[in-house]
């Protein structure tokens, strides 16, 4: 068995008196990709941002790497280091260059020197297909431009593990293959990733698992060929049917 990157245990977080997700169990060993789908406000998010650290759980356990998440400032300085992830909404900063963004954390939380960064980002910029974007700023790139940049700067970070919440969901439809296939690439070359998407050609694509969230619940979860051919709970087969 390969070691588990990440495991969830019964996992439970509330918002205030509102229970967003109630005993998760989820485990995605190295290398795996787990697809997670559900409808809005189903707790994909939260789970997401649960395992970055971005929000904290209340109950059950999340270990990255054998490592158990805690409040301990160090437990969470490790995690953010093995973990990166990519938004939405990218969550580049407008006012930096494109290279300015990518060595920005390598050299502040790395302590990269700047050439060093630089030579790893225009790497990390040729891996995503945009190395002649390196000057600009991100208003002058197109939203799916401005994702890449997004995942080349999550890996000049060198995680073991990329999230991805709803990469796609903010661009214009003619812009979501060219960062689907950079994502398949990273896929092929064995990263651990969990990414919350809708894109179900993606997911048959890549997934390993797929997981089924609804109100805050795991609802389903296997493997790809058996998740879209015979789901076997009603929510499940009620979603697929709505977005296939
Ligand atoms: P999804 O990503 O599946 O759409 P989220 O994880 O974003 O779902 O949200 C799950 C539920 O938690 C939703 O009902 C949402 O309104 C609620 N929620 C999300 N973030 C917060 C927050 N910071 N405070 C209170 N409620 C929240
Ligand atoms: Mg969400």
């Amino acid at each position: 068995m390969p070691d588990a990157a990440i495991e969830l245990v019964d996992v439970n977080k509330w918002y205030g008196t509102f229970h967003v997700l109630k005993d998760i169990n989820l485990t995605i060993n190295s290398g795996e990709k787990v697809v997670i789908c559900g409808p809005s406000g189903s707790g994909k998010s939260t789970v997401v941002r649960c395992i970055n650290q971005l929000e904290k759980h209340q109950k059950g356990t999340i270990r990255i790497d054998g490592t158990e998440l805690s409040d301990n400032a160090q437990s969470v300085a490790t995690i953010r280091s093995e973990v990166g992830m990519v938004f939405q909404q990218f969550n580049l900063f407008p006012h930096l260059t494109v290279l300015e963004n990518l060595t920005l954390g390598p050299i502040k939380a790395r302590g990269l020197s700047k050439k060093e960064a630089e030579e790893k980002a225009r790497h990390y910029l040729e891996r995503v297909h945009i190395p002649d974007q390196a000057d600009k700023r991100p208003i002058q790139l197109s939203g799916g431009q401005q994702q890449r940049v997004a995942i080349a700067r999550s890996l000049c970070m060198e995680p073991r593990v990329l999230l991805f919440d709803e990469p796609t969901s903010a661009l214009d439809p003619e812009m979501i293959s060219e960062v689907l296939d950079v994502m398949v690439e990273l896929a092929q070359e064995g990263m651990t990733m969990v990414v919350v998407t809708h894109e179900m050609g993606f997911a048959r694509k890549v997934a390993d698992n797929m997981v089924f969230m609804d109100a805050g619940e795991i609802v389903e979860q296997g493997k790809p060929e058996h998740f879209f051919t015979n789901p076997r709970s009603e929510r499940c087969q009620k979603f697929l049917s709505q977005i296939l």
